[in-house]
């Protein structure tokens, strides 16, 4: 049972037991302070060398810098320590003694660079600003799943070991299922959409997905997790006013319950919830901002995938969250419809942050016969995915939906570097374990 006091409730005139980590021990000769950092802040503990028991200040002044303690002793108030009270300590008890050498510092005194930090999780994770971005990526979820419900959807979970992929066989994970081949799942999307054609009509996941990208960028990961949305009867600019709703909510979820990390992050003055609604702006009018930037060396056309520096640079003029609709149906997947007065044109879209994409949906094909068509136009064998098409053959209404990258979520809310800093045990390349 855990009847410890935490640091920041420990008040004056009261005897505590707090325990936590050394979290740094400055001897100033006559006097000295063991600082101790629990999960609330950092208490200080004084030892008046003289005056006290001399294997109790051998204990609490000779132990390593981030072992665990549990320290015994009187409040009392104190302006100059960190919560303004320090603890005069009459037992100390080393419950886990640290090596000497770590691999990292907590105190952030000696930078890190990435990949040591990964390497060490447990020990990055006692900094300040590294468990806040993973405090703010909970509640970040915890928001988002409020929303959905608000949305009237069920939270689902589907299964991440497939027969088959959908987005075209290069991205995925092959393994060996029982002596036949399988895969990790790219998406819920086929499972996600068969649920609307069940009793629950409107449905969210929140679950991995694994993408053996083949470049390693910072904003792409082997396992990343998806916000997943999908709805019977919306088309796609239902699907839009959800996400937006969705992405908003995480903004407003971190504003109001994040003061404290916002602040650990330097970022309390300048975080805001994005304004709605989002500018919507069609894949034609995206190419001719983007051409008119100047930002490419070659104009884009009709037909061209939006290249990452055009992204960038039609972000920077928007300068807020914002859609890309209705491209060309060429280079959106087949599930996607296209307008039923332009065959050439989907209601896919894009959602972007001005740095990167963060969600792509659209409005499906629910038509059992284009569905099917669908999968022999992109080089799939409809056979294959009778377990998904044959549904569309009792009743499928039509729906929309999207899928929303966590990671970029909170990677682009909190201005982070690298997509890796928004997972705690990130898989890429080279990075299997921890
Ligand atoms: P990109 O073009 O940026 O590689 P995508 O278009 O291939 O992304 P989608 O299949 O549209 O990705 O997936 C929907 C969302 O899931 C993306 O907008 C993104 O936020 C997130 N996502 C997809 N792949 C990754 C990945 N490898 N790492 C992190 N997030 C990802
Ligand atoms: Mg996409």
């Amino acid at each position: 049972m855990d009847d410890r006091t935490y640091a920041v409730d420990a008040e004056p005139g009261e005897t505590v037991t707090v325990a936590g980590w050394v979290h740094e021990i400055r001897d100033l000769g006559g006097i000295a302070f063991l600082i101790l950092r629990d999960t609330t802040g950092k208490i200080q503990v004084t030892f008046e060398k003289d005056e006290m028991d001399e294997v109790l200040v051998e204990t609490g002044l000779g132990v390593h810098r981030e072992s665990v303690v549990a320290v015994t002793g009187a409040v009392k108030e104190e302006e100059r320590a960190p919560t303004g009270v320090e603890v005069t300590p009459e037992s100390v008890e080393v419950v886990a003694e640290a090596d000497p050498e770590l691999p990292l510092d907590p105190s952030g005194k000696v930078d890190a660079d990435l990949s040591t930090r990964l390497d060490n999780r447990t020990l990055d994770l006692r900094k300040d600003e590294v468990k806040a971005v993973f405090e703010i990526r909970a509640e970040v979820l915890r928001a988002v799943r409020e929303q959905f419900r608000e949305l009237g959807c069920t939270e689902i979970n589907t299964p991440k070991i497939v027969a088959t992929g959908t987005e075209g066989g290069t991205e995925l994970f092959p393994i060996t299922y029982f002596g036949r081949e399988a895969f990790m799942n790219q998406s819920p999307q086929l499972f996600k959409q068969l649920m609307v054609g069940s009793g629950l009509e409107r449905v969210f996941e929140i679950g991995p997905i694994f993408r053996a990208e083949e470049h390693n960028t910072p904003r792409h990961l082997n396992e990343a997790t998806s916000i997943d949305f999908e709805s019977a009867f919306y088309d796609h600019t239902e699907a839009m006013d959800a996400c937006e709703a969705v992405v908003r909510a995480a903004y407003e979820g971190v504003a109001d319950n994040c003061a404290d990390q916002l602040e650990t992050l330097d970022l309390a003055g300048e975080f805001e919830v994005p304004d709605e609604p989002f500018l919507r702006l069609t894949y034609e009018e995206a190419i001719e901002r983007i051409n008119a930037t100047g930002a490419l060396d070659e104009q884009l056309v009709w037909g061209d995938d939006l290249p990452t520096e055009g992204e960038h640079a039609l972000g920077e003029e928007v300068g807020q969250h914002y859609f890309i609709t209705d491209w060309p149906s060429e280079i959106k997947p087949f599930y996607i419809k296209d307008h039923d007065d332009d065959p050439d044109l989907s209601t896919g879209f894009d959602m972007m942050h001005p740095t990167m994409e963060l969600v792509s949906g659209g409005q499906r094909e629910h038509r059992y016969d284009r569905l099917v068509d669908g999968f022999e136009q992109q080089g799939l064998d409809p056979e294959q995915f009778d377990y998904y098409t044959k549904m569309f053959r009792y009743g499928m209404p039509p729906h929309a939906g999207w899928g929303l990258g966590g990671e970029r979520l909170v990677m682009t809310m909190l201005g982070l570097g690298n997509v890796r800093e928004a997972v705690i045990f990130p898989r890429d390349r080279q990075r299997l374990s921890p």
